[in-house]
């Protein structure tokens, strides 16, 4: 089984459009699709993935659509089956969202089958550590559900870049032992930082986005620094993902099958990790 569990979707092409076109004019950085379901279910056939983890996050004005829409299309209606039953909604929050408070939306989601949270501290502007995001830490444990931050350093780089760093995870961690905290990106060039949270909080796992593909970026790690970051933080802990629509998720699959480690650690990694998580199997 392989899941992909690093990918952002938009409701339509002109929106996918709009947010990878103003990000590559931001910063160069260049885009694979325009991220609506249909073609990334497209992709995922002609990767042989099984599933994929939406990721929704965005500003706050725009935050309670996303996360709406992310949910609406995963779960089934009254009388017919759910549109995209193979895409596990992560669902958004924020200290400063408008409306519905972090924990009523997160209640209200989890109602309508939202499988865990994303939060990416530099886009969304509050660190990981900042105390109003405590409640919400408090609820994802009390409800056994994940959380997918992104970590190391950002496509954009802002004021707000430390709170990318992955030692703003560790008062948390401190205080919230169990919180089943994925760190993206393994880091992302925060090498050390992601190796000592390892160490120290066994339960926290982490994606491949980025670091491990077949993209050539300053943040993606060779064969032989992949291999030693996997034997270092264990290959149980670590998820691929793609970052889908940035990266085509095809070529990632088949950087990680040509790393030298051993074919259950590949098994794993491309999914068997995450169907744990998630109880696929
Ligand atoms: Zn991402």
């Amino acid at each position: 089984m392989i899941i992909d569990a690093h990918v952002h979707l938009f409701p339509t092409k002109e929106v996918g459009k709009e947010v990878v076109e103003t990000i590559k004019q931001q910063s160069g950085c260049d885009y694979y699709s325009c991220g609506t379901p249909e073609e990334y279910l497209e992709d995922m056939k002609k990767a042989g993935i099984d599933k994929g983890v939406v990721l929704s996050f965005s500003p706050d004005h725009q935050l309670k659509n996303m996360n709406f829409w992310t949910v609406a299309i995963t779960r089934p209606g009254k009388s017919k089956p759910a549109k995209y039953p193979m895409l596990i909604p992560f669902v958004s929050v924020s200290p400063t969202m408008k409306g519905k408070k972090p924990l009523e939306e997160l209640e209200h989601k989890l109602t309508w089958g939202m499988r865990g949270v994303k939060i990416h501290p530099i886009a969304q502007k509050f660190a990981p550590d900042d105390v109003r995001m405590k409640p919400v830490y408090r609820w994802l444990v009390e409800h056994d559900l994940p959380i997918t931050a992104h970590s190391g350093k950002n496509i954009i780089e802002d004021e707000y870049a430390g709170f990318g760093e992955p030692n703003r995870w560790l008062s948390v961690l401190e205080e919230f032992p169990r919180l089943k905290l994925i760190l993206a990106h393994l880091g992302n060039g925060f090498w050390e930082q992601a190796i000592d949270i390892a160490q120290k909080y066994k339960q926290v796992l982490f994606d491949t986005a980025v670091a491990i593909s077949q993209i050539d970026s300053d943040t993606t790690l060779d064969d032989n620094e992949a291999v030693e970051m996997i034997r270092t933080i264990g290959a149980d802990r670590i998820l691929f993902g793609s970052d889908y629509p940035w990266i085509n998720p095809a070529g990632d699959i088949e950087r990680i099958k040509g790393l030298k480690i051993s074919q259950n650690e590949i098994d794993g990694i491309l999914g068997g990790n995450a169907a744990v998580l998630f109880n696929l199997r």
